[in-house]
């Protein structure tokens, strides 16, 4: 197959023939239509998240089924496709309850195994993870969905439970962040956007946000009484308490920015969560089994993937197109869910700005 590959750490990935991959007993070959370049793989090709060498990157795609190993039942050759980021082993206790997205044993393509930059690509545990996906959803947008906003819908929908009519404040207008205000108002929520950046409140508004402001704004007046929910889509201490700090009674606290080194064991204003019974949930990526609701929205107009892509580009230019997340305006460039929390900040309100890049592959046979 031709694929996209690096094995050096920081060196040009390049586009070659690889052998195909082997279809897994339990798992699928996928025949890639379309790929999202996210500042994750940028990370692992930095060796900040290190990976198995050498790695084709690659882990937000759709396309056609190619292979089916013998023990998998829901799928068949040519069926049309997408795969959460992160993959469930499928038979243990977490993947057997559908939190496929939490398994101990998880394998993410790009990461753990070959991902998508390339004409072929493996999933294991086929039956638990793969996503079918409606004819009126295509193949990029399919792969727009990516970690950004399915990692948004599960913060928004299936762990903040927001409903219409809700306050809803997203701290960080970044990828994550303004695919959460472009759900949210899919959802009937009246939205506000906190960033620091005016391109990226300008762009929180232009998805139809009720209000964007910058941090230090009273987020309790503005939310006449306190947000029904709130979510940390940057990952930073001081933003989890604004965030706490800015909830009504009762309110939802999501947390989807990565808080890493010693942010991971950041303090909350716990005295504030129990006088006023308020939920502090955690979020990450999207299990399987929520796709179908992405998706009908998606189907229905509702919620627009192709609104947030910027570039699509050809298999050639998708070496190119993951080192330039390197330069600081990267048009690249766009927070990943899966990234570090820089990423889903300052530079990823740059990014969204300028777009998710999506590679689209020819179909056909290889
Ligand atoms: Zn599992
Ligand atoms: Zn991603």
């Amino acid at each position: 197959m031709r694929a996209v590959s690096y094995a050096a750490y920081g060196e040009i990935p390049v586009l070659r023939d690889l052998p195909d991959p082997t279809c897994p007993a339990d798992g699928i070959v996928v025949r890639v239509a379309a790929t999202g370049v996210c500042r994750s793989d940028w990370h692992a090709w930095l060796g900040h998240d290190p990976v198995p060498l050498p790695m084709v990157p690659g882990h937000e795609f759709a396309g056609t089924v190619a292979a089916v190993g013998a023990d998998v039942r829901r799928w068949r050759v040519g069926d049309r496709v997408t795969v959460p980021f992160a993959c469930g082993c499928g038979v243990c206790e977490v993947c057997r309850a559908g939190d496929t997205h939490v398994c101990p044993s998880q394998t993410q393509p790009g990461f753990t195994g070959w991902g998508s930059f390339a004409e072929l690509v493996a999933v294991s545990a086929a039956d638990a993870n793969v996503v079918g996906l409606p004819e009126s959803v295509g193949f990029v947008e399919a792969a727009a969905l990516g970690c950004r906003l399915a990692t948004a819908y599960r913060a928004v929908v299936s762990v903040g439970r927001v409903a219409r009519g809700e306050w809803l404040v997203v701290h960080g207008c970044g990828g994550v962040g303004l695919s959460a205000v472009l759900v949210g108002v899919a959802l009937g929520a009246r939205v506000v956007g906190v960033d620091v950046s005016e391109a990226a409140r300008a762009a929180a508004l232009g998805l139809g946000a009720a209000a964007a402001v910058a941090p230090g704004a009273d987020l309790v007046a503005i939310t006449e009484g306190g947000a029904h929910v709130s979510v940390d889509a940057i990952g930073s201490v001081d933003v989890l308490a604004a965030s706490v700090r800015s909830l009504r009674p009762r309110g939802r606290h999501v947390q989807v920015g990565l808080l890493l080194g010693s942010a991971a064991e950041a303090a909350v204003p716990m005295g504030a969560v129990i006088s006023r019974e308020l939920e502090v949930l955690g979020s990450h990526g999207m299990p399987s089994r929520d796709y179908p609701g992405l998706l009908a929205l998606v189907a229905s107009g509702a919620i627009d993937p192709r609104r947030l892509v910027g570039r699509v580009i050809g298999l050639e230019s998708a070496g190119a197109a993951l080192a330039g997340m390197s330069e600081p305006t990267g048009a690249a460039g766009s927070a990943g869910a899966v990234g570090s929390a820089g990423a889903a900040g300052a530079a990823g309100s740059v990014g969204l700005t300028a777009g998710i890049t999506v590679v689209e592959l020819p179909e056909g046979v290889c």
